[in-house]
């Protein structure tokens, strides 16, 4: 929120600077327009980019230090996707994050259970994952998260402290409601975009390109090429040194409440 501060405290000097130098050379009027575009993109900008921690700060990248990288995935559960994805972490032996659409748990409470038996961590990725959910009034985001945290709680007995929002877009709104809400807002730093890629070959390659130490990566369940390039994509990470960890381990979070 302080950037957000910091942006309007200087947009509000910049605009003052502007009067007078009006009043003294009687600048043009798209010298006010030419203000008004760079005020709403530098805000858009924070937006849609968490990693900026524009309006809250996210957890998006972990330590330099160490080598070693996150794998989360958003969406499920889905019958037709999460089981392969499941069987596959299991096969190569490693931890991921799931962050659940509220209403998608009906019929696959199973699913949920499995994850938390064979060790991952679930979160809150809200209950309807609507296209507008930025667009809404606090109060019914507030509402939204709760849904998919009572649903959550049904059928795992989990309180998840995590929390990423649909599309990854932050407002002041939404960071009031996940303060408001007590939750880490989980972002990533490896945005491989599954869901719209070309092939799996070129997925492999754009999710391993740049890999750094104390990446989150962010995949979907229901990537159309995901569930193809998984092993090779874990495989490729563990030669390359990298230890795929826990998001609670790789930021020293508590990922539920007591
Ligand atoms: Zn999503």
């Amino acid at each position: 929120m302080y950037k957000h501060l910091h942006t309007r405290l200087f947009y509000a000097a910049a605009i003052l600077i502007l009067f007078y130098a009006d009043w003294k050379y009687d600048l043009p009027w798209y010298s006010y327009l030419l203000w008004c575009i760079c005020f709403l993109l530098t805000v858009s900008w924070g937006v849609y980019f968490m990693q900026l921690n524009y309006f809250m700060v996210s957890l998006c990248k972990g330590s330099a230090d160490k080598k070693q990288i996150a794998i989360t995935f958003d969406d499920g559960p889905l019958r037709e996707f999460t089981p392969a994805v499941l069987d596959i972490l299991k096969s190569e032996n490693v931890p991921a994050a799931f962050f659940l659409i509220g209403k998608n748990i009906s019929g696959n409470e199973d699913l949920v259970t499995r994850m938390l038996a064979e060790g991952h961590l679930i979160g809150n990725h809200s209950f309807y994952h609507d296209f507008w959910f930025s667009l809404h009034l606090k109060k019914r985001m507030t509402a939204d998260l709760k849904k998919c945290e009572k649903e959550i709680f049904r059928v795992s007995g989990k309180r998840t402290t995590f929390f990423r929002p649909p599309y990854g877009v932050i407002n002041p709104a939404v960071a009031k409601a996940i303060k408001q809400c007590n939750y880490h807002s989980i972002g990533w730093s490896v945005r491989t975009y599954d869901t719209g890629a070309k092939s799996a070959e070129k997925l492999l390659q754009k999710s391993l390109k740049n890999l750094e130490n104390g990446d989150v990566i962010l995949f979907h369940d229901w990537g159309q090429h995901t569930i193809g390039i998984l092993s090779d994509f874990i495989r490729e990470v563990k030669n390359r040194g990298f230890k795929i960890v826990s998001l609670n381990k790789m930021f020293g979070v508590e990922p539920y409440r007591t």
